[in-house]
C-alpha cells in the first residue's frame, strides 16, 4: 500500500495573513474596526479579493456583496464551500471571522501549489455584514428580506446603497440565493469566542449546531397603589408577580437533562415610585438551545406557570412573541468527518453547540453544513483582547483542509 504523504497548510503563511489583515481599521488599542460596508470593510475585501486571486481563485461578488472565489472541480457538481466573515464589531478582534475566511484561501493556496483538482468546484466566502444584519449569508439562503427599508443598520446607513457599494445590486437581491444544487456542503472554521475548549482542554470543537432562539416580552398587569395604606393581603402587586416570573425563567433554565439557557435581561416598573404598589412590569425573556422541542417545551411550561403566578398575585401576565430563530444543526456526516480528520491529527476534539449565531447558521438552512472551533484565550471574543495561539489557528486550517477533501470524496 503506497504511504499516503498528509498535505498540510503553510502556518506561517497563515498567521502572516491574518496579521497583514489586522492592519486595515486597526485602533491603538490593539482591537480591530472594521464595521461592514465601511472604507476599512472594502479596502480589506480588496486585499482578500487579491489573495483569492493569487490562489489561483475566480472571484465574483454576488447581488448581496458576497466576496466568492472558485477553484473548479473535475465534474459538473455542487460545489463544497467554506468562509466566513472579515467585518468587525466596533471595536473586536482579529480572529472572528478573519480566521475561518483566510483558513479558506490558505486552503485554495495548498491546492494550487500542490496541483489538487477537487472532483467538486471549491468555494471560498466572505459574507457580507455578518455582524449587524447578516444580509449575504441570508440572502443566499433566500431568507432576506427584499425591504431596505426594513433593515435599521446600526450605522443608520441605507441598506441597498450598502450592498451596492459593496459591488451587489440590491435591486437583484435574490439573485444570489443559493441551493444544494449550487452548494453541497459548507464548513466554517471559527474561534469559539467562549471558554469551554480553553477549560475542557481540548484543541477542536466539533459544532453540533447552532442553537435556535425565542425572544418574548412578557407584560405583567396589576394594579398600582398607596404603599402605606394598602394592606398586603389587598395588593396586586406586578413586581412581586415579576419576582416570581425571574426565578421561574431561572429554574426552567436550569432544569435537567438539557444545556438549555433562559434569562430574563430586562425589567421596567411602573410607575416605579418608592410609594406606590407596582401597577405594571414589562420585562424580557431570552431562551436558546440546539433543540427545538427543548425550547418549545420550556415555554410551554412557563405558560402553565404563568397561569399560577397571575392567580396567586391578581395580575394579568401576557407573552408576547418578538422574535424566533430556529435551531441550525450540524450535518451528522460533516460532525463525524471532523472528529475523524481531529483524530488522524492527533488533535482532541469535543462535540459542543454554537450558541453565538454565524453565516454558517443561514447556510444551514438549505445544505450540509459544519463548523469548526478553536479555543479562544480567555473566552474572550468582540474585544481587543480576543486571542487564538498561531499553532491552533494552523491546527484549525489543516482540520478545514482534510475536512474538505474528505467531503470531496464524500459526495459522489
Ligand atoms: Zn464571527
Amino acid at each position: 500500500m503506497a504511504l499516503l504523504k498528509t498535505l498540510g497548510i503553510n502556518g506561517r503563511r497563515l498567521n502572516q495573513s491574518i496579521d497583514d489583515l489586522a492592519q486595515i481599521g486597526q485602533l491603538e488599542n490593539g482591537g480591530i474596526r472594521r464595521l461592514a460596508f465601511s472604507t476599512e470593510d472594502l479596502q480589506g475585501r480588496e486585499l482578500v479579493r487579491r489573495w483569492m486571486v493569487e490562489a489561483g481563485l475566480s472571484v465574483c461578488i454576488d447581488t448581496a456583496g458576497n466576496l466568492i472565489g472558485r477553484r473548479p472541480g473535475r465534474i459538473k457538481a455542487a460545489a463544497i464551500a467554506t468562509g466566513s466573515h472579515i467585518d468587525t464589531v466596533p471595536c473586536g478582534g482579529k480572529f472572528d471571522g478573519n480566521l475561518g475566511v483566510l483558513a479558506g484561501i490558505e486552503v485554495a493556496r495548498t491546492l494550487q501549489e500542490n496541483d489538487i483538482t477537487l472532483d467538486h468546484p471549491f468555494e471560498v466566502i466572505v459574507f457580507a455584514d455578518e455582524e449587524d444584519t447578516m444580509i449575504g449569508s441570508r440572502a443566499m439562503a433566500g431568507t432576506a428580506s427584499l425591504d431596505a427599508a426594513g433593515y435599521h443598520r446600526k450605522d443608520g446607513r441605507p441598506m441597498d446603497a450598502c450592498i451596492d457599494g459593496a459591488g451587489g445590486n440590491w435591486e437583484e437581491l435574490s439573485l444570489s440565493a443559493r441551493t444544494r444544487d449550487d452548494i453541497c456542503a459548507f464548513v466554517e472554521l471559527h474561534v469559539e469566542q467562549g471558554g469551554i475548549l480553553e477549560t475542557a482542554q481540548k484543541q477542536i470543537g466539533v459544532v453540533q449546531g447552532i442553537v435556535g432562539m425565542q425572544r418574548y416580552q412578557i407584560h405583567i398587569k396589576g394594579r398600582p397603589n398607596h404603599a402605606g395604606t394598602t394592606p398586603m393581603d389587598y395588593r396586586q402587586d406586578a413586581l412581586v408577580a415579576a419576582a416570581q416570573v425571574v426565578l421561574t425563567v431561572n429554574r426552567l433554565g436550569k432544569r435537567p437533562p438539557g444545556h438549555q439557557v433562559a434569562t430574563v435581561g430586562a425589567l421596567q416598573v411602573w410607575p416605579n415610585a418608592d410609594n406606590i404598589v407596582p401597577g405594571q412590569v414589562q420585562c424580557s425573556l431570552d431562551v436558546r438551545d440546539l433543540n427545538q422541542d427543548v425550547i418549545n417545551d420550556l415555554i410551554n411550561d412557563f405558560k402553565e406557570e404563568l397561569i399560577l403566578i397571575a392567580r396567586e398575585t391578581g395580575t394579568t401576565i401576557e407573552l408576547v412573541p418578538q422574535l424566533d430563530v430556529a435551531p441550525s444543526p450540524a450535518a451528522d456526516h460533516i460532525q463525524s468527518i471532523i472528529a475523524e480528520v481531529s483524530d488522524r491529527f492527533g488533535l482532541s476534539h469535543m462535540p459542543m453547540p454554537s450558541r453565538a449565531g454565524h453565516d454558517a447558521l443561514e447556510m444551514g438552512r438549505f445544505t450540509d453544513m459544519g463548523m469548526i472551533f478553536v479555543p479562544s484565550e480567555g473566552g474572550f471574543s468582540h474585544s481587543e483582547v480576543e486571542y487564538t495561539t498561531p499553532e491552533e489557528c494552523v491546527n484549525g486550517a489543516n482540520v478545514l483542509l482534510e475536512t474538505v477533501l474528505r467531503l470531496d470524496r464524500y459526495y459522489q
